[in-house]
């Protein structure tokens, strides 16, 4: 063995032997029991360098199938990349954006392979760091999202979910550019500052202030905040305002969401027309009734008065002012500065529009997941996160899965183009033009429907019309036209679980491996993915998709910081391998770490773990080479030193058995370094203890210790043996 202990030297070269022997993959132990240990790895965004909190998950997951596999069950961790949706594609366009481009340039189809080829490239980088940090995974395993099997799967969910009546149609708020016939994301609007003029508006007894009386049609409440003395008598009531378009009477509610010191402390409530007034109306559905729009997709008034119908915003608003002014309603006009979303295309003011959208009924997917937590069948390990999950559960609302981008997998949902009346399609025609109009006009000018579909980009179809479920064209002899909305990307995530075992090319992965037996992964995480695996996993198998959850919390700097950019405090995993190892990397990030809770890291715990080792590399080069082999010992250490190896090992598998991984790690470091080496080195070379039970011990130590520092481990266990075909990896644990 060397003087010391080059983990550079090593770590590539051991994570090759493994590799090319195939250890990491549950069919090369035959010998192993039926019982299956199955981990599906979180998967990664395709596209994104790994962080800390990656590192994180791959430490603790990577232990706890190493414990698994030395202890011989048949083990299996699937490891993954997600697409990640709407961030992915966000990240595209702006790339898209340097060349001066946009999505717009582009058909739906085409945008979709520009960014599959991107993502694919980026996919090997995530798989390489992972494989840095030491991951045991079945690579020969691996998935990705929009694998066309599990595409399959995700569908054949959806297919059920819809006939057993738990998908519906509805309207939900949209940013929507009126100009470029679009929506976006949140994560795309951009903001500016506008000056506008705020109203106060006499309404019958009250005075309310508003920057958009044009949308005074859509309205369905007034609201105060409940702690406003001003307004206590009114919350309850009805009151009514005679406007000169006619009599109005809206209930008045009262929401924490109003300000008493913004205008009059009372607000005007239009859930189809803002946000925040949306939010107000699903919190009060009982006291108020269903909006209306009243402004439609091309930015025209709608469902208004006879004068003041098919204007544009701007125009609407000032008939609408100058009518109440006339009428003396007006009470103040003051110039107002705020923010407002905009198009990042056109600069037009984003009009936030209800847009029929696919919503799934989640109360009877949530209630079996109730039941598992009252009756303990499900644990969850971190911190009272169980009652945060209980929480979630029983306050879901229902979950709207249509997104309005094209990197996805599209709802398998067809519309019958001579059935649908007021179909809305933007398409690029042969010429590269954006045309937005509707569908009847866009034929009557010509265009074939074949011409409209391969220039596509989305539709807005009435939330009345008729859909057929189906994965593939219903019917030959009608003309379809499919729903341009991809999925949500939870809803595939959810599928995890068992879209991978079911997309596997073993035949027999799912009866195999399914249920897994933990879900490990971050707490900020716990609402919107892991409890919807829990709910799509047992309504679509009816097995809970796995019995523990371990959550691990965030990684901050020494200070306890949260680590950012901004901050300049952001680790980055690969270059602490780079100066200390993988190894002294993961312990740094286990030891003493509890599940649900933060851990801190600093430069400090990482040169410590690596200290930690080179300890056991000098102790192994110690007892390999310099050790007196003669040495009897008596028998009373020798008896001592027998028992307490035996705790030892049972108190580390009990710890890994029962998920305490941070205190499986500590026991490990601190019996090794402060027991094994302080003292019972010592005890030999004072001829106290047998070297025959000291060498022993380091064998043994060597297999507890894998799991946590798999390369150096490893690299020992090959240094002594030279039995590559027999690697630590593949030793069996003591118990
Ligand atoms: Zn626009």
């Amino acid at each position: 063995m060397d003087s010391a202990y080059n983990f550079k030297e090593y770590e590539q070269k051991i994570y090759e032997l493994w590799e090319k022997g195939n250890f990491f993959s549950p069919d090369s132990y035959p010998d192993h029991k039926d019982q299956s240990f199955c981990i599906m790895m979180p998967p990664p965004n395709a596209n994104d360098p790994l962080h800390i909190g990656h590192a994180m998950f791959i430490a603790i997951e990577d232990i706890l199938i190493r414990f698994n596999r030395m202890r011989g069950l048949d083990t299996l961790w699937l490891p993954g990349t997600d697409h990640a949706g709407i961030e992915t594609q966000f990240v595209f366009e702006k790339k898209l954006a340097k060349k001066g481009e946009s999505r717009f340039d582009y058909d739906r189809e085409t945008l979709y392979k520009m960014i599959w080829d991107y993502v694919q490239e980026n996919s090997e980088v995530a798989t390489g760091q992972m494989k840095k940090i030491g991951a045991s995974a079945d690579w020969s395993r691996f998935k990705f999202m929009l694998d066309p099997k599990v595409v399959e799967v995700v569908l054949n969910t959806f297919s059920k979910l819809h006939e057993k009546g738990l998908v519906y149609r509805s309207l939900k708020l949209v940013n929507y550019c009126t100009k470029c016939g679009t929506s976006y994301s949140e994560l795309e609007v951009e903001h500016e500052e506008k000056s506008d003029t705020l109203y106060t508006i006499q309404y019958g007894p009250l005075q309310v202030a508003t920057v958009r009386p044009e949308t005074l049609f859509g309205d369905v409440a007034l609201a105060v905040n409940p702690s406003d003395s001003r307004y206590k008598d009114f919350i309850g009531q009805n009151v009514e305002a005679d406007f000169p378009w006619g009599k109005i009477s809206l209930p008045v509610i009262s929401d924490d969401y109003v300000k008493t010191d913004f205008g009059t402390g009372v607000l005007k409530i239009t859930p189809f027309h803002d946000p925040n007034d949306y939010d107000v109306w699903q919190r009060h559905l009982n006291e108020v009734s269903k909006p209306i729009a009243v402004i439609n997709h091309l930015g025209k008034t709608t469902n208004v008065p006879e004068q003041f119908s098919n204007l544009n915003v701007n125009k609407a608003r000032e008939a609408v002012v100058l009518a109440l002014e006339e009428n003396g309603q007006i009470v103040k006009k003051e110039p107002y500065l705020h923010t407002v979303g905009t198009c990042y295309r056109c600069k037009r003011v984003i009009e936030p529009l209800p847009l029929p959208q696919f919503f799934i009924k989640v109360k009877p997917l949530v209630e079996p997941i109730l039941e598992a937590l009252d009756s303990k069948k499900l644990a969850v390990h971190g911190a009272g996160h169980d009652k945060i999950l209980k929480h979630w559960l029983q306050n879901l609302r229902d979950w709207n899965i249509s997104r309005q981008i094209v990197w996805g997998i599209r709802l398998p949902i067809w519309y019958n183009t001579e059935e649908t009346q007021n179909i809305q399609v933007v398409f690029v025609n042969k010429d590269k033009q954006t045309i937005n109009s509707l569908l009847s006009d866009a034929i009557k000018q010509g265009y074939s429907l074949e011409e409209i579909k391969s220039g596509l980009q989305s539709i807005n179809v009435p939330d009345t019309a008729e859909y057929v479920v189906s994965p593939t064209q219903p019917d030959e002899n009608v003309n379809w036209i499919q729903e341009t909305d991809t999925f949500d990307t939870w809803f595939s995530s959810a599928q995890w679980p068992f879209s991978t075992l079911l997309a596997s090319q073993e035949q027999n992965d799912f009866a195999r491996f399914y249920p897994t037996q933990v879900m490990e992964t971050g707490y900020d995480i716990l609402p919107f993915w892991v409890m919807r695996m829990l709910m799509i996993g047992k309504f679509v198998t009816g097995e809970l998709p796995f019995n523990n959850v371990y959550l691990h919390g965030l990684v901050r700097d020494q200070k306890g910081q949260k680590m950012s950019k901004s901050k300049g405090n952001v680790i980055n995993p690969l270059e602490i391998i780079e100066k200390y190892g993988a190894d002294a990397l993961r312990m740094a990030l286990v030891i003493r770490s509890t599940a649900g809770l933060d851990k801190s890291v600093g430069e400090g715990d990482f040169k410590a773990m690596r200290n930690f080792s080179n300890k056991i590399w000098n102790a192994a080069r110690f007892i390999t080479t310099a050790l007196d082999l003669n040495i009897k010992g008596q028998d009373e250490t020798n008896q001592a030193f027998i028992k307490k190896m035996s705790e030892v090992e049972a108190q580390v598998t009990q710890q890994l058995t029962n998920f305490k991984i941070g205190q499986a790690c500590e026991t490990t470091y601190e019996e090794f370094w402060h027991w094994y080496c302080d003292v019972c080195i010592e005890d030999t070379k004072q001829q106290k203890l047998s070297s025959d039970l000291l060498k022993d011990g380091l064998k043994r130590f060597l297999v507890l210790l894998h799991p946590f520092v798999p390369f150096v481990s490893e690299a020992i266990h090959q240094e002594l043996n030279q039995t590559p075909n027999q690697p630590l990896i593949a030793k069996n644990w003591p118990l």
